[in-house]
């Protein structure tokens, strides 16, 4: 059998949007700035726009000559950190930073990919059917606007989320959850050279908890940090308080929880010993997925990552994405790899062929949906 031949995606073009993504500083609190970008160059695809209360971009691109299922096109429009001055610089084997900031192809590289998929497939006259594209605010900064969507805003039950570590062709089958702690320790103040006996340390509460917390690479599943601590008011004074931040991330919820007691555990008897308190905030942050390998939506990313040319990795990450939210929410989300190196820092680089290959696979995605 023949292979089909490839819809011809325009390089100039992709590259051509993907560096006008860039070029806008869209932090969180200023994603509008990219769909401004979005919605003109996107004119004439038959593509209608809405925005919900948080600021997420809701695109409709009717069926053409195909009844599929609907399927979402997702990617977070926001940076990890602020681009004010951020120049792209396009050298002969991709894009990079010039230095100033971070580039912010995490996740504009998605942004780009989709659009320019949208477009090709537009100009190829193939039938396909009905796509939701879905851009996402604050993903970075903690998930902001996946979190506040709303799954009845749009009419499909699967989701493929531009935004993930690794080459194209890396599919996430498991995820972590995630809890944080902040935990606020207290003592009593008293002088420390004249009555320390009087005094309870806060800080000496707080060392105790920690030194009894499972953290680092806990187990094969399993992870813990201590992230934050401050305290203290002076030299001389036995602090009478101090707070301390902690994560904790597995794969499996069950061995979350035991963490959760652990960790909870370690901080009440420390606070118990010296004779002190402690308040402990428990934040679920979010909660830890597995798609299964017959999953329908799993199968038709193999089926387009094959489609164009590339190899299928199924993986385990350590990382969060708006893949959380949505999976939460009921619709079955695989977050895919889009070959973007050094991410969150001032290094990071979107390879061409990186950004060529993810479009690829949003077309495919389009045309096996
Ligand atoms: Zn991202």
């Amino acid at each position: 059998m023949a292979a089909i031949p490839p819809i011809p995606i325009n390089r100039d073009r992709l590259l051509e949007t993907f560096v006008a993504l860039l070029a806008v500083d869209s932090y969180y609190g200023d994603e509008e700035r990219v769909v401004e970008v979005i919605k003109p160059r996107m004119d004439g695809l038959g593509v209608s726009w809405r925005s919900d209360p948080h600021g997420n971009l809701i695109g409709t691109w009717p069926a053409r000559g195909k009844n599929s299922e609907p399927l979402i096109l997702n990617a977070h429009m926001d940076t990890v950190l602020p681009t004010p001055n951020m120049v792209p610089i396009v050298k002969p084997d991709g894009v990079y930073s010039d230095g100033s900031s971070v580039l912010g192809a995490d996740d504009k590289a998605g942004v780009a990919a989709i659009m320019e998929a949208i477009q090709a497939f537009h100009e190829s006259n193939e039938p396909h059917g009905p796509i939701e594209l879905l851009f996402t605010t604050g993903e970075d900064v903690g998930h902001i606007g996946s979190k506040a969507f709303e799954a009845q805003d749009v009419v499909s039950r699967r989701c493929f989320v531009f935004d993930a570590g690794g080459p194209v062709g890396t599919v996430v089958m498991r995820a972590p959850g995630q809890r944080r702690f902040v935990m606020k320790f207290k003592g009593k103040s008293a002088h420390a050279g004249i009555e320390p006996e009087l005094g309870i340390s806060a800080i000496s509460i707080a060392a105790r908890a920690i030194d009894q917390m499972p953290l680092g690479r806990v187990d094969e599943t399993t992870t813990a940090n201590v992230g934050t601590i401050e305290g203290g008011q002076a030299y001389n004074i036995v602090a009478p308080e101090a707070t301390v931040t902690v994560e904790s991330r597995s794969l499996s919820e069950e061995r979350l929880e035991r963490q959760v007691a652990d960790v909870t555990n370690a901080a009440m008897q420390a606070a118990k010993t010296y004779g002190g308190t402690v308040e402990i905030e428990t934040h679920t942050f979010y909660t830890a997925y597995e798609l299964e390998e017959s999953d329908p939506a799993v199968q038709l990313a193999d089926t387009a990552i094959e489609a164009a040319g590339m190899t299928t990795q199924h993986v385990s990450t350590g990382g969060g994405s708006d893949a959380h939210e949505f999976n939460e929410k009921g619709i079955t989300s695989v977050c895919l790899g889009m070959g973007y190196i050094d991410v969150h820092s001032v290094k990071e680089f979107m390879p061409h062929n990186a950004l060529h290959d993810a479009t690829r696979l949003a077309v495919e995605l389009i045309r096996h949906g």
